[in-house]
Order: structure tokens, then C-alpha cells, then sequence
């Protein structure tokens, strides 16, 4: 897709220091013109005449040999009997007969030489005496110039401050255009957008039902769910004037900037219309007013309410949409969200199965890919990949594809950076010792053996003991299908299963190592929201607790956290409950299933990684 730049401070920018490097190649070349001028005024006929000292021109005259000697200011042209041209200085204030007796030549030689004066040329003597102040003069002249030029330059680009700095794509554009064709998915999103295009399209048909044209269209969902690439592509299939702006765009370092930029961009969405104009990452802006937390900030607060003034402006004839979009739906301010202005909310969630196969085929399509890869056995390992993962996924296949010199992508080099994308890097130069790899070995197959026996627990999928980023080993569990609701059997179990390592250290060496403090975080936050969040604890019963962690940084929600101090030693209580019960469990499964772990520990250490089939062989 193209983008023209409506207004481009860059280009600004750009053409400010061309015209400084054009500005500074002009002096020089005055200067070397100057110069040349210069040493055409100092000696007119400097090759042909030869300077000699005054006892030259003494001597000479003596010998008889000097015609002619014509004084013209200091200078003396000299002129032999044999016709050679000589020059030479007298000195200031004596006369040249004077000095040529001081130096020794008799009174009758001197006679017979014909001395002459000669005016100086009125222009050299003026040039003489100007020249010394002239150059300074000029020379801060231009600088001068230069620096007025510079101010200038500023001052324009100041004015064109306030200007909206949307990109604008023209309906025809058709180079690189995103359709609905290149966003798998998102059925009913893309079904409501299309409504949105009808509307911009026949906008009579609507307005003869008596139907308001809808104002503004919220997109919604997590980071990577493909918001972006979704107004990308209304654009594309609208065919009218599409603007887009990103909402931090609005924020400059000063105040009013933002409220004008919104101003500008809405009169021109307005003269365009009918035209979508799109508001990327909203939230930098649409922030809830007023909550004086997470720093006060006034400037977004005006252009927020810029934003809404303009859109209560449209009258209902004009036929501009406003598109938004924004992973944060909670921070919005609410006079956002109520009719008129974003009314109608489109919520796009991650992909499930299906469309992360549809993403995935969409992604490599212009790759090579190999006659084994299985996409649909992709998408089944890839459950909580957003869109924005699956692709950036295939790219690190491709990129691991061309790295070992292959010809295409195969199924094994897009499995092996599933789990790249999820957990980093494997750090193979990461060298355990004998011990250390012994006790990853058994922390690791107590996460497996745990999350194997418990029915609750996602089927194990892969248990290694070579580390990927931050974790020194990982075992890999996923659900068979997507999961949209999770019950306290499921999250029992998975406690259990996150404290399985802890379990087997303990069990094992009698030790602890710190190799489970990322475990023993998971499990104190899992059984924090079980507690506070969705309502799963037997004593406390069905009461949220409000306690978003975001809290402090969005100013609002501070003030949930409201409940007395006992109540908070009652979660405590509860919390602490779910994590000793799931200590218990995954002791107890590890005491009953001892064969199977050191069965499990035994393979890793000579394996380091086993994969699904294996380890269900392994437990028989
Ligand atoms: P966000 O929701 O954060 O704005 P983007 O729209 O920027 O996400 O998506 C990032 C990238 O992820 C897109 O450029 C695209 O390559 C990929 N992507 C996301 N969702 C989809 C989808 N439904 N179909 C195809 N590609 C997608
Ligand atoms: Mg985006
Ligand atoms: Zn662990």
C-alpha cells in the first residue's frame, strides 16, 4: 500500500540542510571568486617582469644599463636599454634620487635615467583603502543572511506544526493494496466493516430507511490480533479517501499542537469526504480524563476533547467514519464510547485453530515451503499465538530455513521456532554441569510427570532440558483444542503441575534450587486470581477483589483495591491453602509414581529433549 504524506515535517527537515550544504558551497565559491579578483588587481602583468631589490636597480644604473624608471606610488617600473622589463619598491618616504645616492650611485648616472611619475589609477587607490573593511563586512553580511534564512525556515516549519500529520491513501491506488483477502479470520469483524463500506458507498440507501450513517467504529483486542492490518484493508475495499494517523502522533512537545492536528485532520477528512479517517492506538490519547494519576496530562486531555467536539460536529449528512483502534478498552475515556461517537465496538479476539491455520497460509504464501509441512498440525501446536506471532513465526522459519542453506521451509524448521517465538532462543553454549544437568533433569520431569498424571492437565507436548531464554528447561503442555473457559478442577491441577519441579527437588537432592522461583511466581499469581479475581475459593466464595495490577499507572482503578485488612489476611489465608493443597498433590503423584521420574530424569539427561510420542512411550 502507498502512502502520500499529506504534510511531511521530514521532507522539511531534509530540505532545510540541502539548502544549508547549497548555502555553504555559495560562500565558497564567492570566496574563491573574490579571491581571484583579488590577485587580479595585486599584479596585472606578474609573469613577465622580474622584482629586483633597490642595490640591484643601484647597481644597474650605475653600470649604465637603466632607460627608464617610472614611479607609480611605491612602485618603480623599471625599463633596461636591452628592453627587459624589471619591477622593483622604493622606499616610502624618500625620494628615489635620494636613495639611489645614499646607496652610492654619483649624481651624474641618476641624471642620466629617465625618472617619471606616474598618478596612481584612482580605482586601485579606492580598492586599497576600501578593501580591508569590505570583507569583513561582507562575510558577516552572509552570515547574517544565512541565519535570517535559517529562522525563516523554522518559523515555517512552526506554523505547519499544527497541521495533522495523517498519511492519506487515495482511492486507486491499487499498488499494494490490503483487502479483506489478506485478514484470515475475523468473520464477524470483517462482516461489520463491511457494513461500514456499504454505508460509505450508498450512504442514500441507508438514509431513506431513515438509518443514522454509524460515526465512529472502535477495533478492539489484544496487541497483534491484526487491528491495524483490518483498517488497512477497509481502506483498500472502501475505495475512498482513507487517512491515518496514529494517536500518539497527536502528543508533540507542545501544548495545542494535538487539539489543532485533530482540528486539521478532520477539516480535511471533512473536504474529502466521503473519507475513513483512522485513529491507530487510540488510547495514547482517549485516555480517561482527569484521574490525575499516572502523570496529569493536559495536552492529551485537549486533544481528546478536540476529538470529541469534532465528532459531535458532523452534521448527519456528512459521510466521514471514524475508524479507531485500541488494545486498551479500559482506559477509555467513557464519553468516547457512548453513541454518537465510537458506537460501535468491534471486538477481534486471538485466533482459534481454524483461523490460525487460515493466518498461517496466508503468511506463507510467498514462501517456498516444503511438500511435508503440515499447517493444520501448526496451528495445533500454536494455541495463544496471535497473528502478529504466527507471522512473525513463519518469518523465523524462513530465516532458520535460509540460515542452514535449504531450498524451502519444512515442517520441522517452523516446529522448532514455535518454540523460539514462546520461550526465546535455545541457548545451546548454555553448559550444564553432571549435577546441575541431573537436577533440571528431575525438576523438569516432575513438571512432566505431574501434568501427566492429574486428568485436568493439558496433555504434555514436549520436555527438554536445554535452555531458551530465561528458563534453564521447559515442559511444553498444551490443550488439544482451544480453550475458552477454564474450570477450578483445571486450575487445581495446574497448580499442582506448576510446583511439580519445586516437588522433585525437594524430593530428589533434599535441596532446593533457585531453578524454581519462576514456578513458585506463576503458581502465587494463578492462585491470587482464583482467589481475587474469579471467585474460587471455598471460604471467601463468589467476590472479586478488585485488584487490577495495572492499577497505579491508570489512576482509576487505585481506588478499587477497597477491603478491610482482614479481608486481606482471609486471601492470604486462602491463597496460601491452594498453593500448600498443590504441594501436596504433585509430593504425593511423585512419591506414587518414583519409577516413572527417575524414567523420565534418566532419558532427559541422555536426551536432553523428548518429544510428545516418546514420552508417552516412556509412561507406557
Ligand atoms: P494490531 O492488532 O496490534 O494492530 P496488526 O494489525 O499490526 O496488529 O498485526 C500485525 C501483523 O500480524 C500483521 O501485519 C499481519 O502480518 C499479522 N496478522 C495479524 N492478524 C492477522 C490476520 N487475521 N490475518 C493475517 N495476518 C494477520
Ligand atoms: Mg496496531
Ligand atoms: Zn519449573
Amino acid at each position: 500500500m502507498k502512502f502520500k504524506k499529506a504534510n511531511n515535517n521530514k521532507n522539511n527537515n531534509d530540505s532545510h540542510s540541502r539548502s544549508l550544504v547549497k548555502n555553504i558551497a555559495l560562500i565558497l565559491l564567492l570566496f574563491f571568486v573574490m579571491a581571484s579578483v583579488f590577485s587580479l588587481f595585486e599584479d596585472p602583468n606578474a609573469k613577465k617582469v622580474e622584482d629586483i631589490t633597490l642595490t640591484e636597480l643601484a647597481v644597474r644604473i650605475s653600470e649604465e644599463k637603466v632607460k627608464e624608471i617610472v614611479i607609480e606610488g611605491d612602485n618603480l617600473d623599471i625599463e633596461l636599454k636591452d628592453g627587459v622589463k624589471e619591477r622593483s619598491l622604493k622606499e616610502k618616504d624618500t625620494s628615489l634620487p635620494e636613495t639611489l645616492r645614499n646607496l652610492g650611485v654619483s649624481e651624474e648616472k641618476i641624471n642620466k635615467v629617465n625618472i617619471s611619475v606616474k598618478r596612481e589609477s584612482e580605482f586601485s587607490k579606492l580598492m586599497g583603502s576600501l578593501l580591508p573593511f569590505l570583507i569583513p563586512l561582507l562575510f558577516l553580511g552572509l552570515i547574517l543572511w544565512m541565519m535570517l534564512g535559517q529562522a525563516q525556515k523554522a518559523n515555517v516549519s512552526a506554523m505547519s506544526f499544527g497541521r495533522s500529520t495523517a498519511r492519506l491513501l487515495k482511492p486507486g491506488e491499487k499498488k499494494r493494496r490490503t483487502t479483506f483477502k489478506d485478514v484470515a479470520g475475523v468473520k464477524e469483524a470483517k462482516e461489520e466493516l463491511e457494513e461500514i463500506i456499504d454505508f460509505l458507498k450508498n450512504p442514500k440507501k441507508f438514509t431513506d430507511m431513515g438509518a443514522r450513517v454509524p460515526r465512529g467504529v472502535l477495533l478492539l483486542g489484544p496487541p497483534g490480533c491484526g487491528k491495524t492490518l483490518l483498517a488497512k484493508a477497509v481502506a483498500g475495499e472502501a475505495d475512498v479517501p482513507f487517512f491515518n494517523v496514529s494517536g500518539s502522533e497527536f502528543v508533540e512537545m507542545f501544548v495545542g499542537v494535538g487539539a489543532s492536528r485533530v482540528r486539521d485532520l478532520f477539516k480535511n477528512a471533512k473536504k474529502n469526504a466521503p473519507s475513513i479517517l483512522f485513529i491507530d492506538e487510540i488510547d495514547a490519547v482517549g485516555r480517561h480524563r482527569g484521574t490525575g494519576m499516572g502523570g496529569g496530562h493536559d495536552e492529551r486531555e485537549q486533544t481528546l476533547n478536540q476529538i470529541l467536539v469534532e465528532m459531535d460536529g458532523f452534521d448527519t449528512t456528512t459521510n466521514v467514519i471514524v475508524m479507531a483502534a485500541t488494545n486498551r478498552p479500559d482506559v477509555l475515556d467513557p464519553a468516547l464510547l457512548r453513541p454518537g461517537r465510537f458506537d460501535r465496538r468491534i471486538v477481534l479476539d486471538n485466533p482459534d485453530i481454524g483461523d490460525r491455520e487460515a493466518i498461517l497460509n496466508i503468511h506463507i504464501k510467498s514462501k517456498p515451503m516444503a511438500k511435508n509441512a503440515d499447517i493444520r498440525r501448526v496451528a495445533e501446536r500454536t494455541p495463544g499465538f496471535s497473528g502478529a506471532d504466527l507471522a512473525n513465526l513463519v518469518n523465523e522459519a524462513a530465516i532458520k530455513a535460509t540460515r542452514d542453506g535449504k531450498k524451502v521451509v519444512s515442517q520441522e524448521d517452523i516446529l522448532a521456532s514455535i518454540e523460539k517465538v514462546m520461550l526465546g532462543p535455545e541457548r545451546k553454549s548454555h553448559i550444564l554441569s553432571e549435577k546441575e544437568k541431573k537436577i533440571a533433569a528431575y525438576h523438569e520431569a516432575g513438571h512432566a510427570l505431574v501434568g501427566h498424571i492429574l486428568p485436568h492437565c493439558d496433555p504434555v507436548q514436549k520436555v527438554s532440558i536445554i535452555s531458551r531464554g530465561k528458563a534453564a528447561g521447559y515442559t511444553l503442555s498444551l490443550p488439544i483444542e482451544d480453550k475458552h473457559l477454564h474450570s477450578r478442577s483445571e486450575f487445581v491441577d495446574d497448580l499442582a503441575m506448576f510446583l511439580g519441579g519445586y516437588a522433585a527437588e525437594k524430593m530428589v537432592f533434599n535441596d532446593l534450587t533457585t531453578g524454581a522461583s519462576n514456578d513458585l511466581e506463576r503458581a502465587a499469581k494463578l492462585a491470587h486470581q482464583l482467589v481475587t479475581k474469579f471467585g474460587m475459593s471455598e471460604k471467601l466464595g463468589p467476590i472479586t477483589f478488585g485488584n487490577r495490577t495495572e492499577t497505579i499507572f491508570l489512576g482509576k482503578e487505585f481506588h478499587e483495591q477497597r477491603y478491610s485488612e482482614k479481608v486481606a489476611a482471609e486471601i492470604d489465608v486462602e491463597i496460601e491453602k491452594f498453593i500448600t493443597d498443590a504441594c501436596q498433590t504433585a509430593e504425593k503423584v511423585l512419591t506414587e509414581n518414583r519409577g516413572k521420574l527417575d524414567k523420565i530424569a534418566e532419558a532427559l539427561i541422555k536426551k536432553e529433549t523428548i518429544e510428545r510420542e516418546e514420552f508417552e512411550k516412556l509412561m507406557g
